[in-house]
């Protein structure tokens, strides 16, 4: 390797490691479940996005099997080219239905969605106005548009009309409005209903995506716009299925036009092969095990409301959250590594996050709940929690 950049290399990964921004990736020997497996020790899995235990739910994987058997292994091509086979049709069909969406279009994941619809809509003569907190995938969705990229701050319906008027006035071909659903580093969820009225007045697109509100928000876990019963309100919908699902994979719901529009030219459905069938069957097992039942969701929620509640009896600060999301808010990245690191000694695993993924000095745990988690893993943490605030003196 060029002697130059290995040495370059080294000297930022000293870096990480000195401000406790090193990713201490950790490697799992289990299945997906409220208990995982990690060094041949039973640790309570409290970061997964599994939000209902969908990734190991035996119907799902039978699906996945069964499709494996049936169609094989790969898909072949893109699917503009021999790439779609008859499930990637059903399971768009399923998802327009479960959404109550004119039309889906599925992608290889939630990252891909964005990649491939912020570019296809927009140009370079264009403006996007785009929310502070952002994911990554709609960042990078938005710089490769080419499109003029404003940011508003968080969730702040004056900053987004000022960001309006000052774009009505520049006045571009189209105008964007783009934001996460719910918020994954902070669990709250975008003011969507008054974003819709905001991006009506001055004709603008909305575009929200609900990777962490899918199978969690709406009735039976429908999402967002379920959420706030706006229907047909909102330009373009993004979500995934690697969250609340539990298998892999992308997609974006909105008009009949606009999806055939995306079959033509998003460029990841183009250009990149299609999502494999299991889990792509596995996919439609999970649409078809929410729209029987809520009782997962249902789960999920309840087990919010307990170990929320408790976490701030006990004197933390859980933020802004209104969402199973629960970020346990300590500050300085280095403690939050330091409990990170006592939390998986005691039998938790629960990741600490930094910068950038969050700003600096907003160093955190995130805990992830799971309707798979019983009551007695809600209080087996909040004890290992407590002991461990107290040890750091985070708490009294
Ligand atoms: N969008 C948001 C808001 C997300 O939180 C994530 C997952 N971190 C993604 C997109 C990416 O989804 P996927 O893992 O399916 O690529």
């Amino acid at each position: 390797m060029n002697k130059n950049l290995q040495d370059r290399l080294q000297e930022e990964l000293e870096n990480l490691r000195e401000q406790g921004l090193y990713n201490n990736i950790q490697t799992l020997e289990s299945p997906q479940g409220a208990w995982v497996e990690i060094e041949g020790q039973e640790k309570l899995n409290f970061c997964s996005n599994n939000y209902l235990g969908l990734a190991n739910h035996p119907e799902v994987v039978n699906a996945a099997q069964r499709a494996v058997e049936q169609y094989g292994v790969g898909p072949g091509a893109v699917r503009t080219i021999a790439g779609t086979m008859e499930l990637h049709r059903e399971l768009e069909k399923k998802l327009a239905e479960f959404k109550k969406a004119e039309a889906t279009i599925t992608f290889q994941s939630g990252f891909n969605a964005n990649l491939a619809v912020i570019p296809a809509i927009m140009n370079k003569q264009d403006i996007i106005i785009s929310d502070e907190l952002n994911h990554a995938s709609i960042i990078d969705g938005c710089r490769l548009s080419g499109a003029d990229i404003r940011i508003y701050q968080h969730a702040d319906l004056d900053s987004l009309r000022e960001q309006l008027e000052q774009a009505r006035e520049d006045d571009p071909d189209k105008i964007m409005v783009v934001t996460d659903g719910v918020f994954s580093m902070d669990g709250d969820i975008t003011p969507l209903p008054e974003i819709v009225d905001l991006a009506r007045e001055f004709d603008a697109i909305v575009m929200v995506d609900d990777a962490h509100g899918e199978g969690v928000l709406g009735s039976h876990g429908r999402g967002i716009v379920d959420h706030f019963e706006l229907h047909g309100q909102v330009d373009i919908e993004i979500g995934t299925f690697s969250k609340a699902f539990g298998t892999m994979g992308g997609c974006a719901a909105g008009s009949k036009t606009l999806i055939e529009y995306l079959e033509q030219q998003a460029r990841p459905f183009l250009f990149s092969s299609a999502v494999t069938p299991a889990d792509v069957a596995a996919t439609i097992k999970a649409v078809e095990i929410l729209q029987q039942d809520d009782e997962l969701v249902q789960k999920l929620w309840n087990n919010k409301e307990i170990f929320q509640e408790k976490m701030k009896q006990a004197g933390f600060d859980v933020g802004k959250t209104v969402t199973p999301i629960t970020p346990v808010m300590i500050g300085d990245a280095k403690t939050a590594q330091k409990f990170s690191a006592r939390l998986m000694e005691e039998g938790i695993f629960a990741t600490s996050i930094g910068f950038p993924t969050v700003p600096r000095g907003k160093a955190r745990i995130r805990v992830m709940l799971s309707a798979t988690h019983s009551q007695d893993d809600l209080e087996f943490a909040l004890d290992k929690f407590k002991k461990i605030g107290r040890e750091l003196e985070l708490i009294e």
